[in-house]
C-alpha cells in the first residue's frame, strides 16, 4: 500500500513540473513580443529619431514608437528610425 501511495506521488509530481515550465515561459514570450520600441523626439520638431541621430543635438526626448505616432510625429528621413 505504501509503495502504490508512492507510485502515485512521483507520478503526480512527474506531471505537474512537466506542467509548469510550458505555463511558466508563455508570458515571458508575450512580453517580447509586445515590448515597446523607443524613439526620440526634440523640443520643437514633429519627427521622431534614433537616438543616434544628428538632429537630437539640442533636445532629446526618450518616446514610444506608437506614442510618437499617435502625438503626430512622423519618422526622420536621415534616421528612418
Ligand atoms: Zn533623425
Amino acid at each position: 500500500m505504501k509503495n502504490l501511495f508512492f507510485l502515485f506521488v512521483v507520478s503526480l509530481w512527474v506531471s505537474f513540473s512537466g506542467f509548469v515550465p510550458v505555463s511558466g515561459s508563455k508570458p515571458l514570450i508575450e512580453t517580447i513580443a509586445t515590448k515597446e520600441q523607443i524613439v526620440y523626439v526634440t523640443k520643437t520638431g514633429k519627427k521622431y529619431h534614433k537616438g543616434s541621430c544628428r538632429y537630437l543635438k539640442n533636445s532629446k526626448k526618450e518616446i514610444e514608437k506608437s506614442k510618437a505616432k499617435e502625438s503626430g510625429y512622423t519618422a526622420c528621413a536621415v534616421c528612418k528610425p
